[in-house]
């Protein structure tokens, strides 16, 4: 079997299995037999779910880390494929199994060349990537240890296969949740008077946040608030005592994310106080932004010219991406790999072209190869 229809064979099993974060145990065998066969050592870290393992090359050099998610998504899937999947109500709709795939392929050809391979590198078999927290508790397991510099990717349905997006500095938003509690005073619904009334005053909020954006933050930079749940009440004829309301802010601007959840603080008690509500209001800092390394620009770029990989400008995107978190702590690269799929992530019916699979694995052996070899 060649290496293409290996990849393929391990994709597809990876499909038809799917698991949702940090319940990764089944993937997490597959992919240690799969590197286990090849010869790859696998890092002896206290891992629940997931892999970490090292290609040592001969000669003295960098330790850099190439990283893939594994988990799958709570979703039915309708992608009609001969190979769909067979857990319930699970299904790889990010693409996260062609992710594994692909580095595993990296993995084994790095494998083969590393008599001539200078430094290490690591391989990041991260779990729960779609809940966010896989990469930050990847982390605290040790796997990042002694790394200089750390690579992934994700699929881009909207790209052709051959096609690699590449953009230095922001990539992809921070993401934070906001929550807020308003406490009015209860009653007759027919006597609002004897009331305060929660319900008017969050509608309030609602539309007073969305003047943050248009009307505080510059046209020039970039931001999204958005309430994605409000509720309030149980019949018709009460007033209710509270209401609840939370959502999500996504920026590209560090500066930006700071000043939002002060303006968005000021607003939503002013408003509470000026009704003689209370409100309480909860930020919760989820993820920093992707933030690409000017160091690795031309590289990257240079690399794909010499596998004949056409390189478009990425567009950014509003999704979350913990990656970020291995960004944080060591510069690195995040890039998207075309695989001309008709409809976008999480969709039931998304595909991708298995014919990017292996040109994706000689990409990032050609890669690690050349950073190491350049050095860091
Ligand atoms: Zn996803
Ligand atoms: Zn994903």
């Amino acid at each position: 079997m060649n290496l293409e229809q290996q990849l393929i064979q391990y994709r597809r099993e990876l499909h038809r299995f799917p698991e949702l974060s940090m319940q990764e145990y089944q993937t997490t065998q597959r992919i240690r037999t799969w590197l286990s066969e090849a010869g790859i050592t696998i890092l002896d870290l206290p891992l629940k779910t997931g892999v970490v393992a090292e290609v040592r090359g001969s000669l003295p050099g960098a330790t850099i880390a190439l990283r893939a998610d594994i988990d799958a998504l709570p979703i039915v899937e309708q992608s009609g494929v001969e190979f769909s999947s067979e857990n319930p109500g699970v299904m790889h709709a990010c693409g996260h199994d062609f992710h594994t795939a692909v580095m595993v392929g990296a993995a084994i050809l790095l494998q083969q060349e590393r008599e001539q391979m200078r430094g290490t590198v690591r391989f990041l078999f991260q779990p729960a990537e779609e809940d966010a927290n896989g990469a930050k508790w990847l982390t605290e397991q040790g796997a990042m240890e002694a790394i200089q510099a750390v690579f992934g990717f994700h699929n881009r349905p909207n790209l052709p296969v051959g096609v690699i997006g590449v953009r230095e500095g922001a990539l992809m938003a921070s993401v934070d949740r906001f929550e807020l509690t308003i406490t009015g005073i209860s009653g007759h619904a027919g006597m609002p008077e004897n009331c305060i009334d929660p319900i008017a005053i969050g509608s309030q909020i609602v539309m007073a946040l969305q003047t943050i954006v248009s009307r505080r933050i510059s046209s020039l930079d970039n931001a999204v608030i958005s309430v994605t749940r409000f509720s309030a009440g149980n019949t018709w004829n009460v007033i209710p005592g509270e209401a609840h309301l939370e959502g999500t802010v996504r920026t590209f601007q560090k500066d930006v994310r700071a000043r939002i959840s002060e303006l968005m603080r000021e607003l939503i008690e002013n408003i509470a106080a000026a009704n003689g509500a209370k409100v309480q209001f909860k930020w919760n800092e989820c993820l920093p932004m992707v933030n690409n390394s000017s160091l690795f620009t031309s590289i990257i770029k240079q690399v794909a010219n010499e596998a004949g990989l056409r390189v478009v400008e990425a567009e950014r995107s509003l999704g979350g991406e913990d990656f970020a978190y291995f960004q944080a702590l060591v510069p690195g690269f995040f890039l998207w790999i075309g695989v001309d799929g008709d409809q976008e992530w999480h969709h039931p019916a998304y595909r991708l072209s298995e014919a990017a699979l292996e040109i994706s694995a000689r990409y990032w052996a050609l890669l690690a190869r050349a950073v190491l070899e350049k050095g860091i």
